[in-house]
């Protein structure tokens, strides 16, 4: 709904994205130039969006009328194009005559009776109805056995929302929005801002929604089924509504964990209140993505919802603090482009990371940390994009641009960020934003430039390559550092503050912050008088992302895993001893596996202690670990589980965690099929959260044993009556035991036809193994399929082609 000047990008193009010219510009806009960071142009700025509409579910069709208010914001408009790909427009209305338009494969042209002076409001309205392969998702309607659950709900972001919606539909514009939705009683609606009136209309109900504040046409959403509404309250007041699914009561809790509290921390640590009158979540089945932020009514999928044995293994936690930052990170500010994406997801994923980090402790967030480090360090493998890009990706859009924000945190301390990100919010509330906005509020808040910071973290790509060497007398240590990684004009030499540190051998330690900034240092510090050094630490706990070289004698490592204050630097040391030979590093090791905190640092210890016979009683101790993560890197530890450790394996057959008990059924049939029907008996009561945590795993085995009396159970899991997690492993297991049937072949067409990608694969790859495995198989799936594409659509087509490709 806001216009700020559009600052457009410099005009340098590069060719060759790794052909090296030195640049040695101070700040630049990105490297490599990034065409997207020019916005769409538009003549007109919609301000006002109603939406009326029913559906016949069955037949997936919507049919609505969409009112649009308008301003021009240029002279001399005569028509407009809406994006409308696939809808069928029956009407143009405007103050009760018809307009004329143009229908194109993209959307529609309408002409206006007269030219519009610059500034002038008016309004139209379209009556249409639509099919939407796209945007909107009809869920269970047509289960012939009446199973499945139905649902209708919709995914906008990019811009699907379009395929369902007849609007100029880009991030750079923003409406209030308004849904009246009719549908048939039971199911409830939910929709983006606040309920104003829900009516009886005979067997329907109208829904009405109404936004109060603007925001981009990507968050619209419908969510629409058989639900529970369990209602929260914040401690500022705003009622947080949890959709449910009655059937399944006991997930609310598990599911909603936290929900609360993550809400009355953001408010605090943004400082910012929460932007909206309210929020509400909503599971659905089959969504394609983790959760998506819609405004005021986050949407995830239902493979969070789980129960109490289901959260050990996963959790929605972090995905609802995600979603939840989105709030104010992309739904009340919005990216003008796709160049500055990163300002909505490294935002919600430091958030997550932050709330995480309360909600699981400080090693939980440091391991974070280290996760995205090893993804961003990943990705610079394949190519050199900056975080703000429109082709960074997600391990720069998500894990490297929320570790940036930490490490921004880091140079200017809370309260300067605190500031800073209170300022950008205010300065920018409801409105879009591009990465120099957030740079000219950290600079006012700071007070003084960190135009470096942007350059060197945010506009241009790799990371910090550095290789530090110690070398320690009686009094004194050096650290001696070279920055390898510069790759001008795409990565330079990084500038950061770092710590060096010094442990005693009586457990104390001394330190000094120094700037990094060219490609070589020397820096020295003095040992404390009659201390004696353990060992050295360059940047302890890990604050900087980078790639870090610093080899150290086993002496000064041994006591660093042991000792060092924060866990990475555990880690770190217990990742150095990988060469050293077992005899002199067992009983650190085992003592790290037995008392250590923290279960990745235990892992990597007892990795390496695997192939030592001296360690047995460790590994065995840890089947019985409180820690999930221990039991199951037991399990993983060998391809074959060694006969001294089947019987402690044997009890993780009735592991709480679904996963451990997954991964020992599977393990142990293969180790020990001597033993296979008494371990198939031990957990044939066992279904999982979902049927694919474990009955999917149990029934192949048991089939492939020649209990052929299960086929059908398996088969019956791949139809549409199940969810697409448990009919994707059914398929899976189908193709590896051969079971090729009609059914079979009936349930796999139906997923190839689901916009849930991962579903549909898992359809059209056990056709294709079926009919090139299959002699007999191949002319009836042949004929089936062509049966299947007379209705002639071209989508069909093209997916029939593609399977018997
Ligand atoms: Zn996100």
């Amino acid at each position: 709904m806001n216009f700020k000047t559009i600052i457009l990008v410099g005009s340098i193009v590069f060719l060759a994205f790794g052909a090296s010219k030195a640049q040695t510009k101070p700040f630049i806009k990105s490297m490599p130039y990034d065409s997207v960071n020019v916005p769409r142009e538009h003549a007109l700025d919609f301000e006002h969006l109603r939406l009326e509409a029913s559906f016949i579910p069955e037949d997936g069709l919507i049919q609505g009328t969409v009112y649009h208010r308008f301003k021009t914001i240029q002279p001399s408009v005569d028509s407009v194009f809406l994006d409308a790909p696939g809808i069928r427009i029956k009407k143009v209305n405007y103050h009760g005559s018809e307009l004329k338009f143009s229908t194109y494969a993209d959307g529609i042209t309408i002409r206006f009776p007269k030219a519009f002076a610059i500034h002038t409001t008016d309004s139209i309205s379209i009556e249409y109805a639509a099919n939407p392969r796209k945007g909107m998702y009809f869920i269970g309607w047509n289960d012939p056995s009446n199973r499945a659950r139905k649902q209708i709900w919709t995914q906008g972001q990019g811009t699907d929302n379009r395929h369902w919606i007849p609007m100029y539909d880009e991030q750079n514009d923003k409406v209030i929005s308004e849904m009246i939705i009719t549908m048939p009683k039971p199911f409830k609606v939910l929709s983006n801002g606040v309920l104003k009136g829900l009516k009886d209309s005979g067997n329907n109900q109208v829904w009405h929604y109404k936004m109060s504040h603007p925001h981009a046409t990507y968050l619209i959403m419908l969510g629409i089924g058989d639900y529970g509404i369990e209602t929260r309250k914040t401690a500022s007041g705003i009622d947080e509504n949890l959709w449910y699914y009655p059937d399944l009561p006991d997930r609310v809790k598990p599911t909603y964990l936290y929900s609360i509290d993550m809400f009355d921390f953001f408010e605090k640590e943004i400082g910012v209140p929460y932007p909206w009158e309210s929020y509400s979540q909503i599971p659905v089945q089959d969504f394609m993505y983790g959760a998506m932020e819609n405004t005021t009514a986050t949407v995830f999928g239902d493979f969070f919802y789980g129960n109490d044995r289901a959260f050990i293994d996963r959790n929605y936690v972090g995905v609802n603090a995600h979603e939840l930052a989105h709030q104010w990170f992309g739904d009340m500010i919005t990216a003008r482009s796709g160049t500055h994406h990163w300002l909505q997801e490294s935002f919600a994923t430091h958030y997550n990371m932050l709330y995480e980090g309360v909600a699981f402790g400080e090693n939980h967030l440091a391991q974070a940390f280290r996760n995205a480090q090893n993804a961003a360090l990943n990705a610079s493998k394949r190519d050199l994009y900056p975080v703000a890009h429109s082709n960074a990706g997600s391990s720069r859009w998500y894990p490297k641009g929320a570790s940036v924000l930490f490490m921004l945190r880091y140079v200017v301390g809370d309260d300067v960020f605190r500031a800073a990100i209170k300022l950008y919010l205010q300065e920018n509330a409801y409105q879009n934003v591009n990465t120099q906005d957030l740079l000219d509020a950290f600079q006012e808040a700071a007070g003084y430039s960190l135009d470096w910071f942007w350059d060197e973290w945010i506009l241009r790509g790799g990371e910090p390559i550095w290789k530090v060497v110690t070398t320690s007398n009686e009094t004194e240590t050096t650290f001696k550092l070279e920055q390898m990684q510069v790759n001008e004009p795409y990565t330079s030499l990084f500038k950061m503050p770092v710590i060096l540190e010094l442990n005693y051998a009586d457990g104390t330690s001394s330190s000094e912050k120094v700037w990094v900034d060219s490609k070589t240092h020397e820096f020295t510090l003095k040992h404390l008088p009659n201390k004696k050094l353990a060992y050295p630490l360059f940047d302890p706990g890990n604050k900087v992302l980078k790639f870090l070289e610093h080899k150290k004698p086993f002496e000064q490592l041994s006591i660093q895993a042991k000792s060092a204050k924060y866990m990475l630097d555990r880690l770190d040391a217990v990742l150095g001893m990988e060469e050293a030979p077992i005899d002199q590093k067992r009983k650190i090791l085992q003592d790290i596996v037995k008392n250590e905190s923290w279960y990745s640092v235990r892992i990597v210890a007892m990795d390496q202690l695997s192939k030592d016979d001296k360690s047995r009683k460790t590994i065995i101790a840890a089947t019985s670990d409180k820690d999930s993560k221990m039991r199951g890197a037991c399990v993983d530890l060998y391809d074959t589980i060694p006969n001294w450790l089947v019987s402690s394996v044997e009890k993780l057959l009735l592991d709480s965690s679904y996963s451990v008990q997954r991964d020992a059924l599977v393990k142990l049939c293969a180790s020990n099929p001597s033993k296979k029907n008494q371990y198939l008996e031990t957990t044939a009561k066992e279904l999982g959260n979902n049927a694919y945590n474990v009955r999917i795993s149990w029934l192949s085995i048991a089939i492939a044993a020649g209990k052929t009396q299960h086929i059908d159970e398996l088969v019956d899991f791949s139809s549409v009556s199940f969810e697409f997690n448990t009919r994707r492993a059914a398929f899976a297991e189908m193709t590896k035991l051969k079971i090729y049937s009609q059914k079979g072949i009936e349930h796999a067409w139906n997923a190839a036809q689901n916009p849930n990608y991962r579903l549909a694969s898992g359809g059209i790859g056990y056709l294709k193994t079926a009919m090139k495995e299959d002699e007999e198989m191949k002319p009836r799936i042949q004929s089936y399929l062509d049966e299947q594409g007379k209705s002639g659509e071209q989508w069909k087509t093209d997916l029939i082609q593609k399977i018997k490709q």
